[in-house]
């Protein structure tokens, strides 16, 4: 009698869209019928850019670059997003899930390193499949899965195996920051839990592991965005990862850009991160001892950080142009 080794997929099976609690906010909207969620998505995958991307982490988008897939929608919402577009307007255009396997595979065909899942929190559970099917099809470069790090640690266990790099935020130590910034005031100890899992996942299957060029095939990078007027939170941010995860490699950004609802309101959040509190931050990593630091030079709001978001990619492979069709534009909020 064959074993049949494939974990069982409770959470990310597609009937659990009926309910969905796919993510920690567990709305359980009846996606399946067509009803939405708290993230915008309803049962139809939606995608906003599928293309490739240079400024990642350097062992993520090397030289060749990282082939990211943009998800429309978004669990949380953050104020401040940066992508706004997609997370809250939930940009994008429907696609049937073979879709998601063909953009796969032309990203590999353009020299991408990985294939990036970009926010796919709340369409994890087409992602067995959909990596099952590009797999069999010929995908062999590593597959990241970028989050916001508000993850279900059930989500997390059901993806092992099929995530290679995992490449996640942890953006608060304080509820109440979580609260006002994400509307999630569980955000410190869900994206705890699911870190610790993480981390734990590329112990088992042997730690990091890297391509001749220093790229990699395995791995975890825990990132953070040091918000203005709130480098003590950050630190403890650190701590928090420290526990939860020890010396794992950590992303500490200053990128900070306030969008235009930010500017408005006015207050901490409508100015750039200062020198000095990004010191701040850095240091206390090192003093945690952190052995990977990946810091950025200059200071925020380049642009050319956030990628336009024009479907490219999505309906064709992104090096034969823009995509054609005019995106939807929702109000998901
Ligand atoms: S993934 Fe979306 S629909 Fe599902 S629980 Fe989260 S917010 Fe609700």
């Amino acid at each position: 009698m064959e074993l049949d080794l494939a974990p069982a997929r409770r959470l990310l099976d597609p009937a659990s869209l009926a309910s969905c609690g796919l993510c920690p906010r567990r709305c359980g909207a009846n996606r399946a019928a067509g009803e939405r969620g708290a993230c915008g998505a309803a049962s139809t995958l939606r995608l906003a850019r599928a293309a490739l991307h240079m400024w990642e982490e350097p062992p993520i988008s090397g030289d060749a670059g990282s082939g990211t897939i943009f998800f429309s929608g978004c669990p949380l919402k953050c104020v401040y997003c940066q992508n706004h577009e997609i997370s809250t307007g939930n940009f994008g255009i429907e696609v049937p899930p073979e879709r998601l396997v063909e953009i796969m595979l032309e990203l590999q065909d353009q020299g991408a390193l990985n294939i990036n899942l970009v926010t796919a929190t709340h369409y994890a559970h087409l992602l067995p499949q959909a990596l099952a099917d590009a797999r069999r099809r010929g995908l062999s470069i590593p597959v990241v899965y970028n989050t916001s790090g508000y993850e279900r640690v059930e989500a997390i266990r059901e993806l092992e195996g099929l995530v290679d790099i995992w490449l996640t935020d942890f953006k608060y130590a304080s509820s109440r920051l979580g609260s006002e910034l994400s509307h999630v005031p569980d955000y410190p100890q869900v994206a705890a839990a699911a870190l610790a899992e993480m981390a734990s996942q590329v112990e088992r299957a042997g730690g990091q592991a890297s391509r001749p060029d220093g790229t990699w095939t395995r791995g975890i990078i825990v990132r953070h965005l040091v918000l203005p007027g709130h480098a003590d939170d950050s630190c403890r941010v650190l701590d928090q990862i420290w526990d939860a995860a020890g010396d794992v490699p950590v992303s500490v950004m200053n990128q900070y850009t306030p969008n235009a609802a930010m500017r408005a309101a006015g207050g901490l959040l409508s100015r750039a991160v200062t020198s000095q509190e990004y010191e701040q931050v850095l240091n206390h990593a090192d003093d945690l001892g952190f052995t990977t630091i990946f810091w950025q030079e200059g200071g925020a709001v380049d642009e050319s950080f956030t990628p336009p978001f024009d479907t490219t990619g999505v309906l064709v492979r992104a090096d034969a142009g823009s995509g054609t069709l005019r995106a939807e534009k929702e109000d998901a909020s």
